[in-house]
């Protein structure tokens, strides 16, 4: 089946506001999806919203400069934009392990947002009210989620690393009772090149449906990876193509310190964006074994097992798609795992080749794996701050890298450093350039958690200038010509951010 995907759509039908609207994933099997609108709110107030993001997309931002205007209306879930169709989305997941049967509990979808260029996405808004998969969920997010999730979620755009967006946040004007009383709640309006997510095809595969499972697979391709549609074995070009997606993808996280928190397989998208910001956090002193959800207790989703949680989760999505990659159980096994045995060397490959940028290495040597991991041990030992030391090598002086620098550690960095120079030495490369190749994929900014929630809480109480300002921070992580205007934020936390929690499912 072909679905209504015409990724350069000429004729853009703009309705009031620069709305262009389509619904491509409507025309799935009904298993997939349940038409369901948002619930009216008492009264939204615009929080913070991004005119930039607003634009690409094509919106008229003008219309919504207002607190409490049409915006706020629209981004709350009150007003729905002409075109739109709302519905929730199916799937299912592994959850700590565990299969489970889920579902948006709490998002829907507005539509498929054509751009000015045609490209297509997802505009769902999350905490707009219960759907038929809500379970015993109030339908609802708290404020503080929600800003937590478009801070940090644009950072990672600013970062350049694969993401799915935030354009607005508007408070409802109602509370919402979680386990630590009554939270201001929230709509936060998401924008994702799909929502498609391995947990999709658990659902499908778990109901039986292989008409429906080829549909997905077919429909994930066309939006996803046009290029292989056609492709002889299509769950199987399609699984390659995601498992490539995911390596590069966990190695840009290990790149900047980022842990996700709650890698279930529900939280895994098919584009390769990062998805679902619930207790993600950045680390700061180094330790491979930095876990920040309060949940997490056995460290499962563990900074440093994030690779192998991400071949875990496509073992899932391999798993669901055995019926369509060979008519036979065996055959199809062999492929599957034949595919899922690349992504350890796929996903070394991309680390190696992000921690050589980090170091301002433009050539290889075999050694430099080593080089890299001598660092890491350092850092570790030291409890050296992850983002600054990587931003500092040249000048960092090795006790001020981490408040639990040990005696002896700042020697063993100048052993470090020495052999850093002298194989910076050996490439063609001069010292500048090297310097420019290392600040463009070392961050000198981060979401560093403090931060974080000193924004949150200030807005929680009506002040969003911080918020704003960290913001406006975080856009530009690599721009190091600053240093006087984003300093203060490139302090760690106290403690090294040692027993920082964050809390999930609020
Ligand atoms: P998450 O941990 O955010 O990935 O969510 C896991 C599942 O729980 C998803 O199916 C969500 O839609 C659902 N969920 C989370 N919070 C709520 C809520 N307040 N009401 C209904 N469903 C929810
Ligand atoms: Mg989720």
């Amino acid at each position: 089946m072909i679905y209504e995907i015409d990724e350069n759509a000429k004729a853009r039908a703009t309705g009031a506001g620069g709305w262009c609207l389509e619904h491509s994933y409507a025309q799935l099997p009904r298993l997939l999806h349940a038409a369901v609108g948002p619930t009216a709110v008492r009264a939204p107030r615009k929080v913070v919203w991004n005119r930039k993001l607003a634009e690409e997309l094509g919106l008229d931002a003008a219309a919504w400069a207002s607190a409490d205007g049409a915006g706020a209306e629209i981004f709350s879930g009150n007003v729905l934009p002409p075109g739109a169709v709302p519905l929730a989305q199916a799937y299912a997941g592994h959850q700590y392990g565990h299969f489970t049967t889920l579902g948006d509990g709490r998002a829907i979808l507005l539509g498929e947002q054509i751009t000015p260029s045609g490209a297509r996405f997802d505009v769902q808004l999350k905490g707009a009210g219960p759907t038929p998969y809500s379970r015993s969920g109030d339908g609802r997010a708290t404020l503080g989620a929600m800003l937590r999730e478009y801070v940090i979620s644009e950072a990672m755009h600013a970062m350049g690393i694969p993401t799915t967006r935030s354009l607005a946040v508007v408070a409802t004007g109602e509370d919402v009772w979680r386990q630590d009383g009554a939270r201001p709640g929230a709509v936060l309006t998401r924008v994702a090149a799909s929502h498609i997510r391995v947990g999709t095809f658990e659902w499908v595969a778990a109901r039986r449906d292989e008409a429906a499972l080829r549909a997905l697979v077919d429909y994930t391709l066309q939006r996803h990876y046009a290029k292989l549609v056609g492709a002889e074995n299509p769950a199987l070009a399609l699984l390659g193509a995601v498992i490539e997606r995911q390596a590069r993808l966990i190695a840009q996280w290990m790149g900047v310190g980022f842990v996700h928190g709650v890698m279930n397989t529900d939280n895994m998208a098919l584009s390769g964006e990062t998805i679902d910001y619930g207790p993600c956090a950045f680390m700061e002193a180094y330790d491979s074994a930095t876990v920040f959800s309060s949940i997490d207790r056995d460290g499962r989703y563990a900074y440093g097992n994030q690779a192998q949680i991400a071949q875990w989760n496509l073992a899932r999505l391999a798993e669901a798609l055995l019926t369509v990659l060979h008519p036979q159980e065996e055959a199809a096994v062999a492929l599957a795992n034949e595919a899922l045995g690349g992504f350890g060397e796929r996903f070394q490959r991309h680390w190696l080749a992000g921690m050589r940028r980090k170091l301002g290495l433009f050539n290889e040597e075999p050694e430099d794996g080593a080089l890299i991991e001598a660092l890491l041990e350092w850092m570790q030992v030291a409890k050296a701050d992850f983002t600054n030391t990587f931003a500092e090598l040249e000048t960092l002086g090795a006790t001020e890298a981490g408040p639990g620098s040990e005696s002896g550690s700042a020697k063993e960095f100048e052993v470090w450093r020495e052999r850093w120079r002298a194989r910076l030495g050996r490439q063609p490369q001069s010292a500048e350039e090297a310097g420019r190749l290392r600040q463009a994929n070392c961050p000198a900014v981060i979401p560093r958690n403090h931060r974080v929630e000193a924004a949150l809480a200030a807005a929680e109480q009506g002040n969003v200038s911080v918020l704003e300002r960290l913001l406006a921070v975080l856009a530009a992580p690599y721009d190091y010509a600053r240093p006087a205007d984003v300093a203060e934020y490139r302090v760690p936390a106290p403690d090294g951010g040692e027993g920082y929690k964050t809390f999930c499912g609020t």
